[in-house]
């Protein structure tokens, strides 16, 4: 009798167990099909591969026959014949100024910001235009793989909120100062409330806040080291522009007696997590002392050719041991937010400029746009590769069109023909925000609308103009 009953209890847990197999344990979503390009340490490539996300994170990479077996998917994301590469970094930009592209171009820096720019903000940089500013500026990164975008501009509180809303990954610091902003008169002013943002904003599952004093020529020495000393209080990482134009970097060495880098390093801004935007007139000992200090730049190719900026020494940067990001710098001076343009332009500006077609091969350039920009903003533990317990940030390329066929290399299609308008699906933090093409987080009419609105208040201001 025992005997019988051992048995048929045994059969009924290998039921259960076979049962239970066939199930799979539950994911939120499974990511099925394509060629997963993961960035990882080793540059893992797997065809016909899969990605399972529970929750916020990434819990398995694998082939897709073998995670379609282990796991039973609340969603599923087919990306058959398509490319799952990690979500683009946008490392350096100021998305609002989105509703000012293309409203003054081939113009000096001093000219563009004196004339143009700085006016039309005085008269119509307010938190609302803000807000639509950095939502037609998600629409369009979401649209091109972008999932992270660091952003440096007035009333923060207004990106924050608008990215959120988007699903879109933010690390968002209000500029600080010395002279009036338009929303600040002062830099106390701006210092106090960027305290209370970071208060506000810290822990949040998407947004970052970070403090932004604006660069070393328009920020006192006071201003910078009060900065540095709320980074540090806070744990909030520290975003400046560095080194863009050589008049500003030749003035400040009359001034300081000393490079920028040296002046800011004396006055401790790297002994927080920095973040440094552009970084282009460097000597060999600032790129040392930026490693040493273990400083993340950013190089804005567009901006700084459309500029005439100059060139970033981005090979000398990452030899000497500082992690190079890529960012797109804002809409008004480049005038798009399309990463895919700026890693084929990153390559090839340092191809032109050191004579030499090997620098910076396009495997590299994709990791400027991924890993690697994690790594400058100090989120690689989170973001940047598609790893098991990172954030579930990822998109899926199509590689079909025209100028995508045929296909040889992962790498050379990815940076070198691959558009923006190639990406159809995003997944940020766990959450599908774009589809077939649509962004599902925002109100395209709605937001189109408000874009046009802006655009009549701009050319009324310009046509004001003397
Ligand atoms: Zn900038």
């Amino acid at each position: 009798m025992l005997r019988t009953w051992l048995s048929l209890l045994a059969l009924v847990i290998a039921a259960a167990l076979l049962l239970a197999c066939a199930r799979g344990e539950p994911v939120d979503l499974l990511v099925t099909g394509g060629t997963v390009v993961t960035m990882d340490a080793d540059r893992r490539v797997i065809e016909d591969g899969a990605v399972a996300v529970r929750g916020e994170r990434i819990v398995a990479v694998g082939s897709a026959s073998e995670l379609n077996r282990r796991y039973r998917a609340r969603h599923r994301l087919q990306a058959d014949g398509r490319l799952v590469l990690p979500g683009l970094i946008n490392a350096h930009t100021h998305a609002a100024m989105s509703l000012y592209r293309g409203v003054a171009d081939d113009l000096d820096l001093e000219e563009w910001l004196q004339d143009y720019i700085f006016p039309l903000e005085a008269k119509l940089t307010t938190p609302e235009s803000v807000y639509w500013g950095t939502k037609l500026a998600a629409l369009e990164m979401i649209r091109g793989g972008i999932t992270t975008f660091v952003d440096m501009y007035y009333f923060e509180d207004k990106v924050a909120e608008a990215s959120a809303e988007a699903g879109l990954r933010v690390v968002a610091g209000e500029t600080i100062l010395d002279f009036p902003s338009p929303d600040f008169k002062t830099p106390a002013e701006a210092l106090r409330w960027t305290e209370d943002f970071i208060n506000r904003w810290q822990g949040h599952p998407l947004v970052i806040p970070a403090v932004a004093p604006h660069s070393a020529y328009t920020c006192s020495r006071e201003t910078l080291q009060a900065a540095a000393e709320l980074a540090r209080r806070t744990g909030a990482p520290l975003l400046i522009h560095l080194a863009e134009s050589k008049l500003t970097v030749d003035q400040g060495r009359k001034k300081y007696g000393q490079s920028p880098v040296a002046y800011l390093a004396e006055l401790g801004l790297f002994d927080v997590p920095t973040l440094a935007a552009h970084c282009i007139w460097l000597d060999e000992q600032d790129q040392i002392l930026l490693a040493e200090k273990g400083v993340g730049c950013v190089h804005n190719p567009t901006s700084n050719m459309k500029l005439a900026s100059g060139v970033a020494p981005v090979i000398a940067l990452r030899a000497a041991g500082v992690p190079v990001g890529l960012g797109t710098d804002g809409a008004a001076s480049n005038n798009d937010l399309n990463l895919f343009e700026e890693m084929d332009l990153a390559a090839k500006l340092q191809k032109l400029s050191s004579g030499d077609p090997k620098a910076l091969p396009a495997a590299d350039a994709l990791a400027l746009a991924t890993v690697e920009g994690a790594r400058a903003l100090g989120l690689e533990q989170e973001i940047g590769s598609l790893e098991v317990g990172k954030r579930a940030d990822l998109i899926v390329v199509q590689r079909n069109a025209p100028h995508a066929i045929p296909f040889y290399d992962v790498y050379a299609q990815i940076v070198y023909t691959l558009k923006a308008s190639d990406v159809v699906a995003s997944v940020i933090n766990g959450q599908v925000v774009l589809q077939d093409g649509r962004v599902l987080t925002l109100d395209e009419a709605a937001l189109r609308q408000r874009v046009a609105e802006y655009a009549r208040a701009v050319r009324a201001v310009l046509e004001e103009q003397p």
